[in-house]
């Protein structure tokens, strides 16, 4: 069993430094759903302090000797208000779901009916049955979808609203093209006594780079979202409003609701992060949304299927291409996996593929942290392109590792 356990102990350390080869050498990450850290919140993340107790609030814990991890959840919790210029932040929230759970929680009873963007236009699993919003016993309702700026129909919602009386809409998606109504939403939300909440996962980071119509600006009630994509912190979640009732109702979710002790680590990792976007946001976001309405350019000029709308491919950091003529999304990723970049599928209002997903999803947070830019999109889409059209991918991968080399440094980063 010692013998099993060293092996074993070798083996995973091996399957460690065999991911980093993979995203860090080899394949170029097109997955907007995935970042790569600050390394000094990546030595944060594994320096220990994640396994102290935490139980409790600053200045008042159960336990004694936290008075280092207290300040820095402070430091975390208020670096993130300030980030999203937000009155209040809670940061002791595991994941994205989590988030949304909370969110449900402090806004809705089992029972109650919440209106939510379908997969369609990237509505996420949370919002609804088969989520945390149907395990918490919400009914959710599909918001008529707008396939012209791939968001919601404001008209047909505002009738969907009427009749069905929700105590709560979401807008925000794992594809995000076009800022969405969140002012018009607001409108119907506060005529029928519903919150609105703005699901960020995908767009957190650049609303944080001032790049993106900020939600809560424009009326969300409160802001969920997910800190490893674009935002490129420590897997979790992080909720923000100005909403000083709910806020206070997410406390008592936060504590002593769903988290005793909670990751002290993360939040070291997180306020690392949001010195990162206080110093390059506006930058970083910028770049990553040039990078991406250029690349969905390239990629069209080269004959790809890129997914287009009454407005065009993009205003914001991914985009998406028709997957039906690949066999579907995640038969198009696994193609483009044996050719060094990683991406997934993602759903289009578009007609369906039977078994598959029909859109795949192009993002550029890591591409653009790598440091890509403008002048490598050419060729980043001469080998996209080929890839996708070839029968033999695998031949690509060389060339693909060849460039993906030369990006070893990491930007934007303090
Ligand atoms: N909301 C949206 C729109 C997402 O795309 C995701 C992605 O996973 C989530 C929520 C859940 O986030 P997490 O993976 O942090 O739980």
């Amino acid at each position: 069993a010692a013998a099993d356990s060293v092996a074993l102990l070798a083996r995973i350390e091996a399957l460690a430094e065999d991911n980093r080869r993979i995203h860090e050498r080899e394949c170029f990450n097109l997955n907007p759903a995935t970042n790569v850290m600050n390394p000094r919140a990546e030595a944060l993340l594994s320096s220990g302090i994640g396994s102290r107790p935490s139980l409790g609030y600053p200045g008042d814990k159960y336990e004694m000797g936290l008075e280092a991890i207290e300040e820095i959840e402070v430091i975390a919790a208020e670096l993130a208000a300030e980030v999203f210029s937000a009155r209040f932040a809670e940061i002791r929230v595991p994941s994205g779901a989590l988030a949304n759970l909370y969110a449900f929680m402090a806004t809705c009873k089992p029972g109650d009916t919440i209106i939510a963007p379908p997969a369609s236009v990237g509505g996420h699993v949370t919002h609804h049955a088969a989520g945390c919003a149907g395990l918490y016993g919400l009914r959710t309702v599909p918001a008529p979808v707008s396939p012209d700026d791939y968001s919601i129909d404001v008209a047909a919602l505002a009738d969907l609203a009427r009749r069905e009386r929700p105590r709560l809409i979401t807008l925000g998606a794992s594809l995000n093209l076009f800022p969405h109504p969140v002012r018009a939403v607001r409108a119907i939300a506060d005529e029928v006594g519903a919150h609105l909440m703005f699901d960020a996962a995908h767009q957190c980071g650049i609303i944080a780079g001032r790049a993106w119509a900020d939600p809560l600006a424009e009326g969300a009630h409160l802001m969920t979202m997910s800190t490893y994509k674009s935002l490129g912190g420590p897997a979790g979640g992080l909720i923000v409003t100005n909403d000083a009732g709910l806020a206070e109702r997410l406390d008592h979710i936060a504590f002593p609701g769903m988290t005793a002790n909670f990751d002290a680590a993360k939040s070291a990792a997180l306020a690392v992060t949001l010195l990162d976007w206080k110093a390059h946001g506006r930058a970083y976001a910028a770049r990553m949304i040039a990078v991406s309405k250029a690349l969905a350019a390239a990629l069209k000029a080269r004959g790809v299927p890129v997914y287009e709308t009454a407005r065009g491919a993009t205003d914001s950091h991914q985009f998406a291409v028709l997957a039906a003529g690949y066999g579907g999304g995640q038969s198009a990723s696994k193609k483009l996996r044996r050719a060094g970049f990683l991406a997934c599928g993602i759903g289009l209002p578009v007609a369906e593929v039977a078994g598959d997903l029909n859109g795949l999803r192009i993002g550029t947070p890591e591409l653009v942290r790598w440091g890509v830019d403008l002048g490598d999109v050419d060729p980043l889409a001469d080998l996209i392109a080929e890839a996708l059209a070839s029968n033999d991918p695998d031949a690509v991968a060389p060339r693909t590792a060849a460039m993906r080399g030369r990006f070893d440094r990491l930007h934007f980063v303090v």
